[in-house]
């Protein structure tokens, strides 16, 4: 599943080449997406004419904005891609969404195997209270006095579940998780709450840095990702324990990384680095 590193990958290459431009034609093609729409929600060809004004990101949501006071909220989940291609390429079956542009060679589309993301057309009230229900703070915005409050405040929390819950904190999934874990030495099982405050500054700081340096490489293609351009990410080849089961520890090169499972998620991690 794409997570912050990632979409904030897909946002930024979105934003430099989509904002500004009109919408020529917006079209489903897909009845899953008619039926993931909530109620209160615009047919997409609401959407014509309308010009782009800006795309962010949100935990692991992508939020596009129209003038008109127009939105979309597009979820990617396990296998989305959000990508720009020339408009003559073929589209095959998992294709599911295509937002063409005056001017423009090029059209965006959504394309989904699993069909697990969705694309909501929503006026941008309604999609900025959704998120701010729905989602915690983003790690990268967040103080390191902020950090330690959200750790005691869901102080029960096994470290891996805490990491994860988009709600205490946005953006972070199962790959990411792991990582962060493991450069702050910490134990997926730890309680939240049980952290003093070196771990727990060891844990703001390894999250931050890994955020960062995964945007930096543009991500990690582990299946099914790509960015807005339809290219890999690099962070993958940065992993140091994520599906490295039963191979050397890269930090004590003795111990071998184990898998335990957390809440049904994969869990990858050494268990003498991490305590
Ligand atoms: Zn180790």
């Amino acid at each position: 599943m794409p997570e912050l590193p990632e979409v904030e990958t897909i946002v930024r290459g979105l934003r430099a080449r989509l904002t500004g431009r009109r919408v020529k034609a917006f079209v489903f093609l897909s009845p899953h997406l008619e039926k993931k729409q909530v109620p209160g929600s615009f047919r997409p060809e609401i959407y014509q004419g309308r010009k782009i004004t800006g795309i962010r990101r949100r935990g692991k949501m992508i939020i596009i904005s129209f003038d008109g006071q127009l939105g979309l909220l597009v979820h990617l989940k396990m296998t989305g891609q959000l990508f720009l291609t020339d408009a003559g390429q073929k589209m095959d079956k998992h294709t599911h969404a295509c937002l063409k542009f005056y001017r423009f060679k090029k059209e965006l589309r959504f394309r989904d195997i699993r069909k697990f993301g969705f694309v909501n057309c929503l006026a941008l009230t309604r999609i900025e209270e959704k998120i701010n229900r729905d989602l915690g703070p983003e790690p990268l915005s967040l103080s390191l006095a902020g950090f330690k409050l959200l750790l005691n405040k869901h102080g029960q929390k096994r470290l891996k579940n805490w990491l994860l819950d988009q709600k205490i904190i946005a953006g972070i999934g199962n790959i990411y998780s792991d990582e962060i874990l493991f450069r702050a030495r910490l134990n997926p099982f730890r309680l939240a709450g049980s952290l003093d405050e070196k771990e727990a500054g060891r844990l703001f700081q390894s999250a931050r840095r890994v955020l960062k340096e995964a945007i930096s490489l543009k991500g990690s293609s582990i299946s099914d990702y790509v960015d807005a351009l339809g290219n890999r990410g690099g962070f993958q080849k940065r992993h140091q324990v994520y599906a490295r089961e039963g191979k050397n520890c890269l930090r004590c090169r003795q111990e071998k990384i184990i898998r335990r499972k957390i809440n049904g998620r994969s869990t990858y991690f050494c268990p003498a680095c991490q305590s």
